[in-house]
């Protein structure tokens, strides 16, 4: 590690955007303690990203364990920093390091107001992925999945919904339920060959049939719609579940036979065109798709309970044309940016796009943590460790179960250990109190 003086920072969130952006800090030369609230680092990469993207996965992997391996920066797991958290917003901005990057993630849930959103037999996509990847809590819950599954939005997120649907759950059916129609679609071709297996190609043109006229009426051409059915190979061999789609369509609510879900219904929209977008609107005429579990993949907002200042889904940046503005947090009451707070990835922007993108919006966001660091002095390499120690104490008088790098590699050996012995690909730890029992052994 350099002798050189150096400035502080604590970087909060060790998924992608957290821990490249603690890279780009390292590498101008900064003492860098992580803090991340799982266990494990990798966020999404490691708790979002499907099941078995083992490739994907273990290059991602391959990736942070050279970042964290960094003697320039330290990693402390099982650290949340919110209003009910290990420490708060406010006790961090107490502490006297040199900048906080806030890189959290979006791990608030967006609801679209619809009755019985609340039902069991309805799920919002985040806790369903964060179930089946293992992450503690989720992974300890119960997700029954039942044979006719709706789920509302047509992103990537219900391309791995409906994956999980037909390859890993008992369904029949699966609906993906979708505002707009066919060309508005939000997935990526490439995604949708993880499903392909299972889209029946003859229900696809039934539906393509049924919006005609509002597909028609909105200036877009139907028969191109078909010939890209047609240009697709059969699927062979078939997945046992059909996954079709139901356009035109917004969910309404819930319906339920007591706690039992029976059915999404819809209401029937039609395309209006504003300038560039198409938009959906209501045509009054409802009907109700027969299902028995309900997921909504529609995105989601930053946690509300986090302590920062937060508005409409989303934390509060300075506004204006500067560039670094954007990613300084907000003092609300001063109209002023909070000096030496940031946020990048997810938390300033939820649900934005892939791992690249996560990384992108980091490297950008330490751009101007390091145009704010220079006008900081900086501090000799002891006083820069003694700010690292006392983070620990404080954590460590608080009671925080603190797992540290080495800890993490010990917990991921026990797991390499168990899926060799299990012959299977990977092998995941249930829960916090199984994961920290293996670090101990
Ligand atoms: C279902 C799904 C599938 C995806 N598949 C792919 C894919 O195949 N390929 C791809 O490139 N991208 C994929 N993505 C996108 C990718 O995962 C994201 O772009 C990326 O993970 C966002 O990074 P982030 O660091 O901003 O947030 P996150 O990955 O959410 O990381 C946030 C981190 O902050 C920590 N944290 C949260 N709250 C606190 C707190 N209060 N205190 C302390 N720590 C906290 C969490 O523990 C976590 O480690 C997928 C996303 C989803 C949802």
């Amino acid at each position: 590690m350099t002798d050189s003086p150096m400035h502080v920072v604590v970087v909060i969130g060790a998924g992608p955007a957290g821990l490249f952006a603690a890279r780009a800090l390292a590498a101008g030369g900064a003492r860098v303690v992580l803090l991340n609230r799982d266990i494990k680092p990798g966020g999404l990469a490691e708790y979002g990203i499907f099941l078995n993207k083992y490739r994907m996965k273990g290059g991602l992997r391959r990736q942070f364990q050279k970042i964290l391996t960094d003697p320039l920066i330290t990693y402390l797991g099982h650290v949340t920093i919110s209003n009910t958290g290990d420490l708060t917003v406010g006790d961090l901005s107490t502490m006297g390091f040199d900048a906080l990057v806030y890189a959290i993630g979006a791990q608030g849930t967006k609801y679209l107001g619809v009755d019985g959103e609340h039902l069991p037999g309805v799920f919002h996509a985040k806790d369903l992925v964060y179930h089946y990847n293992r992450l503690p809590p989720f992974s300890e819950r119960s997700f029954p999945m039942g044979r006719r599954v709706a789920i509302v939005g047509v992103g990537n997120v219900m391309v791995d919904i409906a994956n999980y649907c037909a390859h890993f759950a008992d369904c029949d059916e699966i609906i993906a339920i979708a505002r707009r129609g066919p060309f508005e679609k939000a997935y990526d071709d490439r995604e949708f060959e993880d499903v392909e297996d299972a889209f029946d190609h003859a229900l696809h043109r039934e539906e393509i049939e049924r919006i005609r006229p509002r597909i028609l009426a909105a200036g877009q051409d139907p028969d191109e719609l078909l010939a890209a059915v047609a240009a697709r190979p059969e699927p062979s061999p078939r997945a046992r579940a059909r996954l079709r789609f139901r356009f035109l369509a917004s969910p309404r609510r819930v319906v339920a036979d007591g706690d039992r879900v029976v059915g999404l219904e819809i209401e029937e929209t039609r395309l209006e065109r504003k300038g560039d977008r198409v938009t959906a609107v209501g045509t009054g005429e409802t009907a109700v798709v027969p299902v028995d579990t309900v997921v909504f993949a529609v995105g989601d907002r930053v946690d509300e309970d986090a302590g920062l200042p937060y508005k409409d889904g989303l934390y509060l940046t300075v506004p204006g044309t500067d560039p670094a503005a954007a990613y300084q947090v907000l003092d609300p009451a001063a109209g002023l940016a909070q000096p030496g707070v940031f946020v990048v990835g997810w938390a300033r922007r939820a649900s934005d796009g892939v791992v690249g993108r996560a990384r992108l919006d980091a490297e950008t966001g330490i751009r101007h943590v390091a145009g704010y660091l220079a006008g900081r002095p900086k501090r000799p390499r002891e006083e820069a460790e003694r700010a690292v120690e006392s983070l620990r104490r404080t954590l460590a008088e608080r009671g925080a179960t603190v797992v540290d790098y080495p800890a993490v590699q010990r917990l991921e050996a026990a797991e390499r250990a168990r899926a060799t012995a299990d012959k299977v690909e990977e092998f995941k730890f249930r829960s916090d109190r199984e994961m920290l029992d293996a670090i101990r052994s």
